[in-house]
């Protein structure tokens, strides 16, 4: 039995420098070319194989076993965020208005870890790793149009980690079942029909139209949904009006709706709709409604969880792996894997005295928490091939 820890040792060095170097040139979603670039130079470096440009920048490494059997797929993210960087910062982004606030640098990085120490111990494996470096994950989904070229087919397992900012560094979080809402987003559009705003009564007013909306939407979690359901429905943006003395023809309603599991995800925005609509016909006026799905509920498989869990204590000792008891309301696209593929995705804490803030210019954290990361899921993958 190997320890990656002890071999980490080795590759901690080159690992490093790569991050550093995806952290000073931040690539946003489907642009990451250059920190594509970046990984098949470290992927020739130990003679991983690999196809290269799925899905625009995407890359699936393969390290193939000496023996038949399952195939793992482990998942990283590429993607930089559009904020600048905290000049006082000493890792820096040097491109005004992006930065890996995020830490998928890191996870980038530390996949590369873990590539190199499945390498290694290929002739131990029974089976095969995939290796999963995407486009895109903010906002864009880009683990989609990877599925969609083939990157989850024949994976009998996936693990994905993500450095995480509430979490003390060397503690793992995981959980069973909902881990992550789906973060989907809705537009009404209040028609009605403008006016001096001296005349009301010769106008349909989209101003007192939308504001009953927002008002009685509210009664929707609170009315309609079961008391043991969880969603969030904020409405983030109310466009309308020009003037005081203007009753607008329309007014633009902008919010996301928040959900844990597709049952509930389908009844949210139908109820939204038909309480949108009959408010507007009510008061003479009509609504457009557009619904616009982002990612799925991120739905962890039991079994694969409990596997990830004893694989990382080999990592991070016993006592610090977590399992969570409540999914938090931040979305992500790895979700889409956990639709098709058996998955756990994974917590691994960059946090020292206080809380770091994901997608703010003050984020950062030590490259040492690179280690429990590119270890833990190459542990992932050797435990679920060779037992
Ligand atoms: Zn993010
Ligand atoms: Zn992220």
């Amino acid at each position: 039995m190997i320890s990656f820890l002890n071999q980490s040792t080795k590759y901690y060095p080159t690992i490093k420098a790569l991050r550093h170097a995806i952290h000073e040139e931040p690539e946003l979603g489907f642009e990451e070319f250059k920190t594509a670039q970046k990984v098949m130079t470290f992927l020739d470096s130990i003679q991983v194989p690999y196809v290269s440009s799925v899905a625009t920048t995407g890359i699936i490494a393969t390290i193939k076993g000496k023996y038949p059997g399952k195939t793992v797929l482990l998942r990283a993210d590429m993607d930089a965020l559009a904020l600048s960087e905290d000049p006082n910062h000493e890792l820096i982004s040097k491109t005004l208005g992006k930065m890996h606030a995020c830490g998928h640098d890191g996870h980038t990085a530390g996949l590369c870890l873990a590539a190199a120490l499945l390498n290694e111990v290929k002739d131990e494996l029974h089976g095969e790793v995939r290796l999963m470096f995407q486009p895109a994950e903010e906002t864009l989904g880009g683990a989609k149009p990877m599925i969609q070229a083939g990157v989850c087919e024949g994976v009998d397992m996936a693990f994905g980690a993500h450095l995480w900012g509430s979490l003390e560094e060397n503690h793992i979080q995981v959980k069973v079942g909902s881990m992550m809402a789906a973060p989907d987003a809705f537009k009404i559009v209040v028609k009605g029909k403008g006016g001096h705003g001296a005349m009301p009564h010769m106008c349909i007013d989209p101003i007192v139209i939308a504001s009953a909306i927002v008002l009685n939407a509210q009664s929707i979690i609170s009315r309609n949904l079961n008391p043991l359901d969880q969603a969030v429905l904020t409405f983030g943006q109310i466009n309308g009006g020009s003037a005081f003395n203007v009753i607008p023809n329309e007014v633009v309603l902008i919010g996301t709706i928040r959900t844990f599991s597709e049952e509930v995800r389908s009844f949210m925005p139908q109820r939204l709709g038909a309480i949108a609509k009959g408010i507007a016909q009510a008061y003479g006026g009509d609504v457009e409604f557009v619904y616009e799905p982002k990612y799925p509920v991120l739905i962890n498989d039991e079994n694969t969880v409990h596997h990830s869990a004893n694989s990382f204590k080999k990592i991070v000792g016993e006592n610090n792996v977590h399992y969570l008891d409540e999914p938090n309301m931040g979305g992500e696209d790895f979700a889409f894997i956990t639709q098709v593929v058996p998955s756990s995705f994974i917590y691994v804490g960059i946090k020292k005295d206080k809380d770091i803030i994901h997608h703010h210019p003050s984020f950062e954290w030590d490259d040492k928490n690179m280690i429990p990361l590119g270890c833990g899921l190459a542990q992932c993958a050797y435990d679920a091939l060779t037992q």
